[in-house]
């Protein structure tokens, strides 16, 4: 049945639609944290999160990258592509930061030698702990080809993200990728991408990311409003 909503997550809501490869994913004004230990209701944040993510998508595509995005909707609103979700939350990291800097007793700020990829398993009942391959293998979340696939993806996107963000002089430290499969069994990029879902420090250091909300240093919407003019304003000049 279309505009039933068939999920109800911490940052979107996806609707079916009449076509039934196709989903619409609404943006919400909600940031939570500690897998939703804390939640907030901040406004404005749905539509600055959703034309974000579809810049960044939309940039992905025209890089090559596959991915479910199809077009942007409205404010809050875009169309996807309905894939069925790899329970893997995707790291990569180009400086130490958050769980990482904890886990390994290290400092924020320290760049890596070459970008470390991290797997989570993505199960909220367990908080979604960390895993390696051969944990991945036995839950039967993907095969070792797909696992070597999510890599070289999450490595080839890390590369176009970081020249997007550094042509809006921003550093990608950090960011977190979902991916589903598609009816034919391709794996496709999926979720979003945006300040939620990466860390990005200006040239002073600035936290221009989800942290500002995790942190308290500030108004989230203030900071995603300034990612999104500049992003804007790239796309604007090409
Ligand atoms: N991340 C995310 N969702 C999660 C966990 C992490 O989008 O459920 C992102 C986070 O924004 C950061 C990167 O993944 O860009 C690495 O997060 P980290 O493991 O350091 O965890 P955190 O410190 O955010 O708890």
């Amino acid at each position: 049945m279309p505009n039933q909503k068939i999920y109800s997550g911490k940052a979107k809501d996806l609707y079916s639609t009449e076509d039934e490869n196709v989903i619409v994913a609404q943006y919400k004004d909600q940031a939570t944290m500690l897998n939703g230990a804390r939640k907030e209701e901040v406004l404005g944040k749905g539509k600055l999160n959703n034309q974000i993510s579809s810049l960044i998508f939309r940039q992905l595509n025209k890089a090559g990258i596959k991915t479910h995005f199809i077009k942007q909707l409205s404010e809050t609103e875009q169309s996807n592509v309905k894939l069925a979700i790899i329970p893997l939350e995707v790291v990569l990291r180009n400086v130490v930061a958050g769980s990482f800097a904890k886990r390994f007793g290290l400092e924020e700020g320290v760049k890596l030698s070459k970008p470390i990829v991290e797997f989570y398993y993505k199960n909220d009942d367990l908080d979604d702990p960390f895993i390696n391959d051969e944990h991945a293998l036995f839950l039967k979340v993907a095969s070792a080809e797909e696992l070597a696939f999510l890599k070289a993806q999450a490595r080839q996107i890390n590369i176009i993200l970081q020249d997007l963000f550094a042509r809006i002089g921003l550093t990608l430290i950090d960011f977190k990728l979902e991916f589903g499969r598609n009816q034919a069994g391709e794996i496709i990029l999926a979720d979003e991408v945006s300040p939620d879902t990466c860390r990005l420090w200006d040239t002073d250091g600035n936290h221009m990311d989800k942290d500002v909300f995790r942190r308290n240093l500030g108004s989230i919407t203030d900071v995603y409003q300034v990612v999104l003019e500049k992003l804007q304003g790239l796309e604007e000049n090409e």
